[in-house]
Order: C-alpha cells, then sequence, then structure tokens
C-alpha cells in the first residue's frame, strides 16, 4: 500500500465497521467476510478483488502503529506531518510489499480446507463406498431351510488382486514426498496460503510406483461379480439382510459399504405363513366329521402327518400340530395351524345319494337354524 491508498480507500466502510471498531469486531467482520469471498469457495467475478480489499483493510487496522497512521492520513491528508517522507513505510519488515496476514492465525488455527470445503485435505480422506441394495426372491421351500443363492453385481469392485491398493501385488504405494502424504500443497499468494491438490500425486497422498495390471494402480475394477448370500431359515418377506464389505468399494483405501439384499418370500400354493406358524386348509368329508377321523395333512417338509379330527367335529375348527411350522431365525420352530373344511361333494354315486336321502328324511325335523331363529325372534316388537 502506499499512502495514496491510504488517502483513496475507506478501510472501515469496506469491512463495514465503525470508525472505532475494537479489534474483536474487526476480526470477527473480516473473518466472515474472507470466508464469503475466499477464491477457492466464491469463484463470481471480482470476489478476488473484494477479498484482496477486505485482506489489505484489515491488515492495517488490525495494526495499531498502521491504524494510527492511518487515521491521522485520513484525518490530516498526505500532508501532515511525518507522511509525506519517509515516516510511512509501506514495505514490512522482510521488504515484501503488500499486506501480510496469516489468514489461518486470523481463522483460529482451521485448516483452509476445512473451511472453505473443497481443495482441503477432506478430499483426500479415505471414503467408505456407498451400499448398494439389491432383491431376491425366494421360495417358501427355500425359506424353511434357510438356503445359499448366487447375486450377481454389476458394478466397481475392489480389486482382488492388489486388494485395493492399486501397487502391483508384493509391492505397496510409497507416501508421496511432494506433500508428505497430505494430498495437497500450500500456495503462497500475496502472502496468504492456498492449498491446492497436490499434483504430485493427485491428492491421495500415494505414490503407486509398480502399478498393479489388473486395476491400473486404481484398486477398483468394473466387473459382474457374483457373491454368494445366505438366507437364514424362516426369514420373513420384505426382509433386509446386509452383507457387510459386500457394496461398492472404497476410495483411498477406505472401507467398502455393505450390500442390502431385500429378500421376498414367494406364497406358497398351499401353505400360508403366519409369522412362525404355517396355516393350511384341509377338506374333510361330512362322515369324517361326525364320526372322526385318522386324515393325512401336509407339512411343509413335503410329507404328511396324522391328524386325529374327534367325532363331532365342526366346520372351520382349527388344529395345532406342534413344530411342523416355520424355522424361526433364532432357531426355534413354529406350529402348523391345520383348518378343517367340511368339503360338500360335487357327484355323488347312486348307492350313496340313496343313503344320503335316507339320512335326510331321518333328520328332517332337526332343524340346525332353530336356534338362531329363535333368538332373532326375540328382537320382534
Ligand atoms: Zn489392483
Ligand atoms: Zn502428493
Amino acid at each position: 500500500m502506499s499512502a495514496k491508498d491510504y488517502l483513496e480507500k475507506d478501510y472501515y466502510s469496506i469491512l463495514g465497521v465503525a470508525k472505532d471498531a475494537d479489534e474483536p469486531t474487526l476480526k470477527k467482520k473480516y473473518r466472515k467476510l474472507a470466508r464469503e469471498l475466499h477464491p477457492d469457495t466464491n469463484k463470481e467475478k471480482g470476489a478476488e478483488d473484494k477479498f484482496k480489499a477486505v485482506s489489505e483493510a484489515y491488515d492495517v487496522l488490525s495494526d495499531p502503529k498502521k491504524r494510527t497512521e492511518y487515521d491521522q492520513m485520513r484525518t490530516y491528508g498526505a500532508s501532515a506531518g511525518g507522511f509525506s517522507g519517509g515516516g510511512f513505510d509501506p514495505r514490512n519488515a522482510q521488504g515484501q510489499s503488500g499486506f501480510n496476514v496469516n489468514l489461518e492465525d486470523v481463522l483460529g488455527g482451521f485448516n483452509l480446507g476445512d473451511l472453505f470445503g473443497g481443495g482441503g485435505r477432506k478430499q483426500q480422506r479415505a471414503r467408505r463406498g456407498s451400499d448398494l441394495e439389491t432383491e431376491v426372491s425366494i421360495s417358501f421351500n427355500d425359506c424353511l431351510e434357510g438356503t445359499t443363492l448366487p447375486l450377481t453385481l454389476r458394478g466397481q469392485t475392489t480389486c482382488t488382486n492388489c486388494k485395493g491398493s492399486g501397487a502391483k501385488p508384493g509391492t505397496n504405494p510409497k507416501k508421496c514426498a511432494a506433500c508428505n502424504g497430505s494430498g495437497q500443497t500450500m500456495r503462497n499468494a500475496g502472502g496468504f496460503g492456498f492449498a491446492d491438490t497436490c499434483a504430485a500425486c493427485y491428492g491421495t497422498g500415494r505414490i503407486i510406483e509398480q502399478k498393479d495390471s489388473n486395476c491400473n494402480g486404481t484398486g477398483i475394477v468394473n466387473e459382474t461379480r457374483t457373491i454368494t448370500a445366505r438366507i437364514p431359515a424362516g426369514i420373513k418377506t420384505n426382509s433386509k439382510l446386509r452383507l457387510k464389505g459386500k457394496g461398492e468399494p472404497g476410495g483411498r483405501g477406505g472401507e467398502p459399504g455393505d450390500l442390502i439384499v431385500n429378500v421376498i418370500v414367494k406364497e406358497d400354493e398351499i401353505f400360508f405363513r403366519d409369522g412362525d406358524n404355517v396355516r393350511i386348509t384341509v377338506p374333510i368329508r361330512f362322515d369324517e366329521a361326525v364320526f372322526g377321523a385318522q386324515i393325512a395333512v401336509p407339512v411343509p417338509a413335503g410329507t404328511t402327518v396324522t391328524l386325529k379330527i374327534p367325532a363331532h367335529t365342526q366346520n372351520g375348527r382349527t388344529f395345532r400340530v406342534k413344530n411342523e411350522g416355520m424355522s424361526n431365525t433364532s432357531g426355534g420352530k413354529g406350529d402348523l395351524l391345520v383348518k378343517v373344511e367340511i368339503a360338500v361333494p360335487q357327484n355323488i354315486s347312486g348307492n350313496a345319494k340313496d343313503l344320503l336321502t335316507e339320512f335326510a328324511n331321518e333328520v328332517t325335523h332337526d332343524n340346525p337354524r332353530a336356534e338362531i331363529i329363535a333368538l332373532n325372534a326375540r328382537r320382534k316388537r
């Protein structure tokens, strides 16, 4: 800066502070403006010039000696005693022209990249891979015992040849000497430090001397991969299985994401899932219901069990067969719930028809609806 700068520039209004603003106010105001205008984040036209102006203003006003000089100059003009000659030296002690603010100091020792986002250390930090999601349908049968399914996935995956390091097997990536492994280099511009992505290692902080040929040094390959998923017995439909580390590979040595498998259990033709229990509806004949019977009932395993139907069994009654249901994921087993339904014959042979007619004549005065008709009659007024 020169004496001319001092005369022409209103540093107070550039920073938007009062003439008597104290040091903490100046610092607060400057921090705010520096963040807004920093060229690393603000790409608007003129932002960089404003940033420089703001920094220059702060440089002068934050230094008590310079601020006094500036105030006097603004009050009395360039001819004020002591300023027209060698009294004012715009150069600092190191002989560099320009202002001399340590931005990191002002900003409270924060890393520039952290403050301004992008271009900083954040970018080169190990990044966990994304979770991937897929869906599989399994049959009721597979659900009974649990199953192992191959899942075919297309996409990026960690290179198995180098285990994701990108270095030829048997060699290791070296720490980048240009940035000392940090992935960024500092550039000085007008007394300010700017963080740049290291050109030697592209911000990774590592140098691979001998690339793995399988992934060309990236540690990542694009491929169709088949992984095996173990589906536990008794899994409920729409359950999500999380296969750890089977998702997208991580960046810069970061952990891979997980694979989320949404499991759909298809409906069965004869069995109906009810939690750990399994339901089935079994037709029985009228005479079986009346006299009782021992009937064969299908169980999910594909075989049958014998179920004893007691005499005088009403239609729709449910019987429980212990431990013939679905295995649950904690090792237990549900029951088979058998609902009996009296089947009405569609065809009836001559002899059976005669016998049934004889039966009907025999029970004609036995009206099964008598009770509800009597109950209903009480409603009548
Ligand atoms: Zn590789
Ligand atoms: Zn580097």
